[in-house]
């Protein structure tokens, strides 16, 4: 068959991106446009120098805009590609919700289109020098995942965090995620359990949401072999912020979450 030219122009678009990283999930719901926005705030937060990059390809549901609190910000086309929009002077984000004229706008497009625009994004962004380059995927496993997963091996992709929340549903589903990227050749650098407890912020009390499966994402990672990178309480407070497009991680730096959060980076 004949050679794909996107291979070679994506690799060498983002050979000055030292860590690609895919952020997938078994299901919608589990957080993990929420996660994706909060480990580029995280990894941003380490380090001024370190300069962090997420890609939005939730073709279907870009929600990084809000997340990040850019939304209506216009991307500009020059010479040398697609800038992305900067959160903050080390962060910078491509949405295609940057491209569509109304935030309610939905995108209903067939698979070729879907790859056609991944293709696009990956060969088209001007990133400059990035550290991480994290991807926000749609849910599942799907055409887009595959084309992404086989543009981004060529160019050297570090590997692939997997979000779920402990409901024996998204268990189920992120089980699938992992056996997907096995047979793709993806390392699963981790697991991240997000929703896994409340805390009162009143009374700072711990509840199990989801009990009959508490231990169930520690237990499924150890089944399989891949590492747990962490796990995130649900917290009303950071779900507002994030609504909001506000910076939980300056908003509340003394969290559980925040906690949470800075621990996992570090395992990336
Ligand atoms: P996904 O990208 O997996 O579809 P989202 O990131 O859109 O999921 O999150 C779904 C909903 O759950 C959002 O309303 C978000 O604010 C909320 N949410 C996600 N993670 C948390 C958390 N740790 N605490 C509280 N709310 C959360």
């Amino acid at each position: 068959s004949v050679r794909d030219p996107a291979i070679d122009i994506i690799k060498n678009r983002l050979s000055n991106v030292k860590h690609k990283i895919l952020i997938l999930s078994g299901k919608g719901g589990v957080g993990k446009s929420t996660v994706t926005s909060l480990l580029g705030h995280a990894l941003a937060g380490t380090n001024p120098d370190i300069n962090v990059g997420v890609l939005d390809a939730d073709i279907c549901g870009p929600s990084q805009p809000r997340l990040l609190g850019v939304r209506g910000e216009q991307v500009h086309n020059s010479g040398s590609g697609w800038s992305p929009v900067y959160v903050t002077d080390n962060l910078s984000l491509m949405s295609i919700g940057f491209l569509l004229g109304s935030p309610d706008d939905a995108v209903i497009w067939r698979g070729p289109k879907k790859n056609g625009m991944i293709k696009q994004f990956l060969s088209e962004v001007d990133w400059g020098d990035l550290d991480f380059l994290l991807i926000d995927t749609p849910p599942g496993t799907s055409d887009e995942h595959l084309s992404a997963v086989q543009y981004l091996t060529e160019a050297g992709l570090s590997g692939a965090v997997v979000v779920t929340s402990p409901q024996e549903v998204a268990l189920l589903d992120v089980r699938k995620e992992l056996q997907f990227c096995q047979k793709v050749g993806v390392r699963v650098l981790g697991v991240i359990e997000n929703m896994s407890l409340f805390i009162c912020p009143n009374c700072s009390s711990r509840s199990e949401i989801f009990p009959a499966t508490t231990g169930g994402a520690p237990q499924m990672c150890s089944d399989l072999h891949v590492p747990l990178l962490g796990s995130l309480p649900l917290d009303p407070i950071l779900a507002r912020c994030c609504d909001d497009g506000r910076d939980f991680l300056q908003e509340l730096p003394n969290s559980p979450a925040v906690t949470a959060l800075k621990d996992i980076v570090h395992k990336i």
